[in-house]
């Protein structure tokens, strides 16, 4: 007899990883989770990529917290084994953990940060930022968008007054050219990678520019793949062709954007032939891609962290957003800016205030009228110095000015830059209070740390990246003694002599619609029975006759190409660009607890050109030492011959080999993001295993 398909309850929510935000139904039977399967959203058409189809066993890891604990006294904050995390920890009730945590956060409000999540919900992520600016009374919270897309969102408010992208990516299906540059989409957002090629199978003109070569390549009409870092030269001398040859948007230019004079004037200097040596791309063919984007009559830019990640991330940002704004390709069917958002909700967590410098919706707390709403709203005066980013924050606690940290769902530990300096500054703290599932890399540091929901255990509202806010609803039960994130955040707040009483996330995002003017029109009931709803005002194209700037006008900036801080040298002879794999999510602290994602990719890898490897001696799965100025990793050799020979690749989900280690944290000076994808490193033989 065929076997019966297994009796389940149907719950709709979404997958908890990446930014594209699939729409999933949740297959449940005796309280867990065992199917999944893709639903009809917006950004999804039912598709699903390996990990939201398998990675939904994560809550039920041996190693889930259930109970709150408690570092025993004198016991060293360092790593621990992972097969048994729990050494330094003793259980300990919910009063007895959250008096001790709260009690350690009585601090001046200087000495106290918060690091939110980008994977907990818009409530959630509200609730935390309020929490740190009422409840300890500084600004010193941000949370991951730091390490992603800070440099984007910066020049994207500054040129077009908005931080979100322009157009979904699903508009890709009415481009005539599709530009990927510094995003790997097979690997990070695969979902959104079918969009794209599905454009292109219909005779849509793709063109990839990625230093590591990738699986988009076979789909391009041009590949380039640039020298790691070089990304102005590439982009200005785009523009340069396109100034000289009159391909712009005249009408366009003249009607919607200021500083054009300014910018074609700046290109000048950025002639093909002068920076096809810099950037290793031909004259001829930067020429025929400016041709292509230029006079397609639709064109979408797409981009990720090989452009955001460097000290010049801010300037790579700018030169993308003049080169669309000069064709004219934003805010038409087809054409638009978007920067592939990470997490699954870095877009809302960004909007709800989680930043050290914006109040929700992007207020300055620095603009005294801005920051009075929100004191009216909040019954408190509020501090009006932006805060301390995630970087600035651990060298704050080095230096000893920074004594006490919560930390909400983030592994810092693990996603920093220069991971050495991130875990002492973490281990050196007084108190580090940690509220996780598991007990991370972070955690591991912590004096105490508070049992929370996984994803599919709660219920809130997620905006994707295309600024699409959609259900999470809880399909399981919390296991063991762990706790709401809600519940636990609104009980320190009670310690620290805050009077909530939120009921659910119901009542947290009517809060949020009454101080986020972009929220404007939608209800939880809304939410409840539409599902997902495309803020601002349900409007899936921006910008189609003025953009949220003073004069209705575009920005255009000119972008100056800053070197990355770090050069090969003869000590260093190697590029290191850091970066996520198809089975793993940011620092593995789910997808590595996930069976089949971890059986599939169970371990780290230095991926690197074959003649490179040849020329080191070094055979396939052979163990290699990867060492920077900053630290050293071992791992398995794994040859790429879409590599270009002298740039090596490591994903930084592996804890036994955090490629973090040996990463820059030299900052873009705008927006504080580090240089994570060019660092110096040499590679050692250690023989065959
Ligand atoms: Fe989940 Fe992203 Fe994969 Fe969709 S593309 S299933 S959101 S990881």
């Amino acid at each position: 007899a065929r076997p019966q398909p297994e009796a389940t309850t149907q719950i709709d929510s979404l997958c908890p990883y990446c930014g594209v935000g699939c729409q999933v139904t949740y297959h449940v039977a005796d309280g867990a989770i065992v199917r999944t399967e893709g639903r009809d959203g917006l950004a999804n058409e039912q598709r699903l990529c390996v990990k939201g189809r398998f990675g939904f066993d994560y809550p039920r890891h041996r190693h889930r917290l259930t109970m709150p604990l408690i570092r025993k006294p004198g016991a060293p904050k360092e790593p621990l084994d992972p097969a048994d995390p729990f050494t330094h920890f003793r259980e300990a009730s919910w009063d007895e953990a959250l008096d001790f945590a709260a009690a350690g956060l009585k601090r001046p409000p200087s000495a106290l940060a918060g690091l939110g999540s980008a994977k907990g919900s818009n409530e959630e992520a509200y609730l935390f930022q309020k929490l740190v600016r009422t409840g300890f009374q500084t600004n010193n919270v941000d949370h991951c968008t730091r390490l992603c897309h800070a440099s984007s969102v910066t020049a994207l408010l500054e040129g077009i007054g908005s931080g979100a992208v322009t157009a979904p990516v699903a508009e890709v299906a009415n481009a005539e050219v599709i530009v990927v540059i510094g995003a790997n989409p097979t690997a990070n957002h695969p979902v959104a990678a079918s969009f794209i090629k599905n454009a292109v199978r219909k005779g849509a003109k793709l063109v990839v520019a990625d230093p590591r070569g990738q699986a988009l390549d076979r789909f391009a009409e041009h590949s380039l793949r640039f020298r790691s870092g070089t990304d102005v030269a590439l982009l200005n001398a785009i523009l340069h062709v396109i100034v000289c040859e009159k391909l712009y948007d005249a009408d366009f230019v003249a009607a919607r954007v200021t500083g054009f004079e300014a910018l074609a004037e700046h290109v000048m200097a950025y002639a093909p032939e002068v920076m096809a040596p810099v950037c290793g791309i031909e004259a001829d063919t930067i020429r025929a891609v400016a041709r292509l984007f230029a006079t397609a009559r639709s064109a979408m830019i797409l981009w990720g962290m090989g452009i955001s990640q460097h000290a010049h991330g801010t300037d790579n940002s700018r030169a993308l957003i003049a080169l669309a704004l000069i064709c004219g390709h934003v805010g038409r069917k087809g054409s638009g800016l978007h920067p592939l958002r990470g997490q699954n909700n870095v877009q809302g967590a960004s909007d709800a205030g989680l930043i050290p410098m914006m109040l929700p919706d992007y207020q300055r707390v620095g603009e005294e009228g801005r920051r009075a709403r929100f004191e009216a709203a909040w019954g408190m005066d509020l501090d009006p110095t932006p805060g301390l980013t995630v970087v600035e924050m651990m060298d704050a606690a080095l230096a000893g000015r920074l004594r006490a940290m919560y930390v909400m769902g983030e592994n810092p530990a693990m996603s920093d830059p220069d991971l050495s300096h991130a875990r002492a500054a973490l281990a050196g703290l007084d108190h580090l209070v940690v509220q996780d599932i598991f007990l991370t890399e972070t955690a591991m540091l912590a004096d105490v740390v508070l049992p929370a929901s996984a994803f599919a255990e709660k219920t809130g509202s997620f905006t994707n990246t295309d600024r699409h806010i959609q259900m999470g609803r809880a399909a399981v039960p919390l296991p063991g003694d762990a706790r709401q994130d809600l519940w636990i955040i609104q009980e320190l707040a009670r310690r620290l002599g805050l009077d909530w009483r939120y009921s659910g996330p119901a009542e947290v995002f009517a809060e949020m619609t009454t101080v986020m003017p972009s929220l404007g029109g939608i209800t939880w009931e809304r939410l409840e029975r539409e599902g997902g709803i495309t803020t601002p005002q349900g409007k899936a194209i921006l910008f189609d006759d003025a953009f949220p700037t003073q004069d209705g006008k575009a920005r255009l900036v000119p972008a100056s190409g800053i070197a990355p801080a770090e050069t090969v040298d003869g000590d260093y002879p190697f590029i290191l660009t850091t970066g996520r794999v198809l089975e793993h999510w940011h620092t593995g602290s789910m997808t590595r607890r996930s069976e089949v994602l971890d059986q599939l990719r169970p371990q780290a890898e230095i991926t690197v050109n074959p003649d490179d490897l040849a020329a080191l001696g070094v055979a396939e799965g052979g163990r290699l030492r990867m060492e920077s100025r900053r630290g050293a990793v071992e791992a398995a050799a794994k040859p790429d011959p879409r590599l270009p020979r002298g740039l090596v690749f490591m994903a930084f989900c592996y804890g036994e080999a955090a490629a973090n280690m040996l990463t820059n944290p030299v900052l873009d000076p705008m927006a504080k993001i580090p240089e994570l994808k060019v660092s110096a490193v040499r590679l050692l033989a250690l023989g065959e295993v």
